[in-house]
This record gives C-alpha cells, sequence and structure tokens, in this order.
C-alpha cells in the first residue's frame, strides 16, 4: 500500500479542552467521460460558504493558462479531463502551493470538499487542510512556503492523498466522524502538494472546494437541468438553461417561458426587415451572479446573438416585479439583432436608439400599467431624447402619439440599413431637437414645472 494513501489525523494530542472529534476523509473516483460525477462524494454545491468566502494564493504561483480563483467557487466541476479555464491549478515546475479561504467570520466547520478532474498526472489531490479561529498569539494568515502553518496559529485538520485513483474525477469530502462538527474556524488553509511528473506537469487541476458551515442552508448541487419548449406552431424554440438556479426552474416554466412564446413572434411581427429573419430558437440562461463576468454582476440580463442570459439573483428578486418585463427588453435585441444577417448594411444607429426600441416595447406595449417609463418632476430636469432605456421610450411614446405610428418598424429598418438624424425630419418633418423640445414642453404643462 501506498503509504501516502489516505492519512485522515486522529486526533491524539490536542491543546483544547473539549475533545476534537475524529476526522473522515472520503474519497471518490470516477472515469466517467461526460457527466461529473465522483464516486461516492456528491457533486460540487452552489450556495456552501465557499461561494461567498475569499480566496487567495498565499505561495506558488498560477499557472498561466488556468481559471482565476473563482472557478473554485462557482459550483461547477470542470465541463471536461482536459478544461483549463475550468480549473485553478499552480504553474508549470512550482511544487504546488498554498491557499487561503477567509471565511468572512467564524463558521461552524461540517464538511470541505475537494473536486479535481484530468485525463492524467494532474488528476489527483494531495494536501493538507488546515484551519484557525486566528485567535492564537503569534498568528499567521499567510505563512510562506518552507513555514509550518501549525507552527503560527494553525490546526491541521486532515491530510488527504488520492494518488492511488489515478487519472479521472476525483471528489473529497473531510467530515466529522458521525456527522461531527469539524470545528469552529474563520480561516482555512489548503497546503496543496504537486503530483509527482517528471516534466513538472503534476500540479492539480482543481475544479471546485466546497466549505459547508453546519447553520448554513440545505446544499443545492449542479446539476445540468435544460428544458425545451416549442410553439405550437412549431416554428420557434425556447430552450431554457436553470442548472445554476434550480429553485427558479419552475417560477421560470410558468410564469417566464409563455410570455416568450407569446410576445416573440409579436415582436418579430412589430419589426420586420425584408431580407432579414430573426432566430427561430432563444437560449435563456438563468446564471449565478457569481458565475457572470465582472461587468455583467449588476445587471438584470443581457443578450448576445440569440443567448439571453439572466441574472438569477436579480430574477429571484424581482420574479413578482421586473423580472419578465426585463426578458422581454433582451428578447427585442434578439429580433433586432439576434441573427449573423442582422449587421447594419450602413450606419449603425447610437445604442440610445435601439435600446429605447426594446425599452419602448417592454414598457409601452408589454406593461403599460407598471407606468415604469414614465417622465416625473424628479426626472424631468434631466431627460432628453437620447437619454436611452425608459425616457427615450417616453420620448418614442409621444412621437408615436402625435406624429408618426410606424416609429417602431422605421427606427427597426434604420437599425439595419443605416440611421441618420436625418431621418427624423424625413418621418415627421420636424428634426429630433424640435421634437425634444415639444415632447419637454408638453411634460412640463403637464407636470406644473414653472
Ligand atoms: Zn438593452
Amino acid at each position: 500500500m501506498n503509504p501516502r494513501f489516505l492519512l485522515p489525523l486522529l486526533p491524539l494530542v490536542s491543546t483544547s479542552f473539549a475533545a476534537d472529534p475524529a476526522v473522515k476523509v472520503t474519497v471518490g473516483h470516477s472515469t466517467e467521460a461526460n457527466v461529473f460525477k465522483p464516486g461516492e462524494v456528491a457533486p460540487p454545491a452552489m450556495n456552501d460558504a465557499g461561494a461567498k468566502a475569499f480566496f487567495k494564493i498565499v505561495s506558488g504561483k498560477a499557472d498561466e493558462n488556468c481559471g482565476v480563483l473563482p472557478v473554485l467557487q462557482d459550483g461547477k466541476a470542470a465541463g471536461n479531463d482536459d478544461d483549463p479555464e475550468h480549473n485553478f491549478f499552480f504553474g508549470i515546475g512550482e511544487k504546488g502551493g498554498r491557499i487561503s479561504a477567509d471565511l468572512k467570520g467564524p463558521i461552524d466547520l461540517k464538511e470541505v470538499a475537494t473536486y479535481s478532474w484530468h485525463s492524467g498526472e494532474r488528476a489527483p489531490q494531495i494536501y493538507k487542510l488546515y484551519g484557525s479561529d486566528g485567535s492564537a498569539p503569534g498568528f499567521n494568515a499567510e505563512p510562506a512556503a518552507g513555514v509550518d502553518p501549525a507552527s503560527v496559529g494553525w490546526k491541521l485538520i486532515a491530510n488527504v492523498d488520492t494518488h492511488e485513483k489515478g487519472a479521472g474525477q476525483h471528489g473529497v469530502s473531510i467530515t466529522g466522524e458521525n456527522g461531527a462538527s469539524l470545528g469552529t474556524f474563520n480561516r482555512l488553509l489548503f497546503d496543496i502538494q504537486a503530483n509527482d511528473d517528471p516534466n513538472g506537469w503534476g500540479n492539480t487541476f482543481l475544479s471546485e472546494i466546497d466549505i459547508v458551515d453546519a447553520k448554513g442552508p440545505a446544499l443545492q448541487r449542479y446539476e445540468r437541468k435544460i428544458e425545451t419548449l416549442t410553439s405550437k406552431d412549431g416554428k420557434f424554440k425556447y430552450i431554457l438553461d436553470s442548472s445554476e438556479s434550480p429553485d427558479l426552474a419552475d417560477w421560470a416554466k410558468i410564469n417566464l417561458m409563455p410570455v416568450m412564446e407569446e410576445w416573440y413572434p409579436k415582436i418579430i411581427a412589430m419589426l420586420p426587415v425584408e431580407g432579414y429573419t430573426p432566430p427561430d430558437t432563444i437560449y435563456f440562461t438563468m446564471k449565478q451572479a457569481t458565475t457572470l463576468p465582472g461587468y455583467a454582476q449588476g445587471v438584470p440580463a443581457y443578450a448576445s446573438g440569440n443567448n439571453v442570459t439572466l441574472n438569477a439573483n436579480f430574477m429571484r428578486d424581482q420574479q413578482g416585479g421586473e423580472a419578465v418585463g426585463c426578458a422581454i427588453h433582451e428578447i427585442v435585441h434578439v429580433v433586432q439583432f439576434g441573427s449573423p444577417g442582422g449587421s447594419t448594411r450602413g450606419e449603425r444607429p447610437p445604442t440610445w436608439v435601439t435600446e429605447g426600441v426594446a425599452d419602448y416595447i417592454r414598457w409601452f406595449l408589454y406593461e403599460p400599467q407598471a407606468k415604469g417609463a414614465e417622465i416625473t418632476k424628479r426626472n424631468f430636469g434631466s431627460a432628453n431624447y437620447d437619454s436611452s432605456y425608459r425616457v427615450t421610450a417616453n420620448f418614442y411614446d409621444f412621437v408615436i402619439k402625435n406624429h408618426e405610428k410606424d416609429l417602431m418598424r422605421k427606427l427597426n429598418l434604420a437599425t439595419h440599413n443605416g440611421y441618420s438624424a436625418d431621418l427624423w425630419k424625413e418621418w415627421t418633418g420636424k428634426t429630433a431637437d424640435e421634437l425634444n423640445e415639444a415632447w419637454k414642453a408638453g411634460n412640463k404643462t403637464r407636470l406644473g414645472i414653472e
């Protein structure tokens, strides 16, 4: 037997008064090719305390081809057995390294689970797990390589080595015997060793680290959850991916998708362009804010081609509020730009033009009762025809009521065939500035502004 294989630490000596529980290390392994299912260890959780922890490299250098540290927190394993972007690993020639997890406060630690997947030497996990509450005298939160963490205020929790299992998927679960707590900690330290590889390519492809708070919510495990809805006439397909937010799957099926099915063909009919066909399939993906790219974490939704990404955190908060309307806005973009042939054949309009169309259809046609695009005493002063989104939508409503009923179709045509500011005069007999003045004067009177 390989002496390095699995050495759960039994507490022989303890400096604290309470008896430490025995620690149990369970190793799961499989050579599944498609789905991540590491044997007897449950797949990664999405809402564990690790998802909110702050991970930091304390020693060693990350490989330049690996994902950023948050891939260890996104609740997902890698997509296949050689998927560097969805793993974190130390660089070629590094003999492992150390990663700390700041738990932002003490937690009653129930379990730590670590996951890796690789077709070769980078699959096995060899590490020591330490925990600390930061209270020991001389505590060092970031012990450099060569410094024994146990000598600077860290307690060794477990010693893991899955080397004997070879290539494939590895899952490690560290718990107390019989469900006992592992202790109260506010920091963890993973002291990771590289596997033997003559070329120095032995650093583990770590896919996920789960840290489970005994007092935390029930764990949600990542599972691919995709449903396809085909329109009654068979023309359109709406594909809903709720893998990252299974709690929203039923809400989306009942409250969101039927509205998309009703409105997508309507919007297509409103915005016809000769020689251009909007996509017949839309993908809706509900993503956790933490797995969105940084620039998108604060936005409710966005569309790219025929992919609509919905921020699950926003959807969850706004189920009875803005969620569905915000998806209507995005499918207007799918009609505008969703097919490759949708690229403009002339001057592309400024974004306020197209954002205004998306918000006009949302606020004035889909949910006029919400009165979400009103000009009020508060926003009157800064409202201009090109303020974009809701304000521009309100301006369009004024133009449609007073000058040009067919404005949506014409603006969309201009989006495809070429836009110019002169079009306003051509359509209404007035320039955009003249229309702006008339719209503002009407609002001023209506609001009783002196
Ligand atoms: Zn938009």
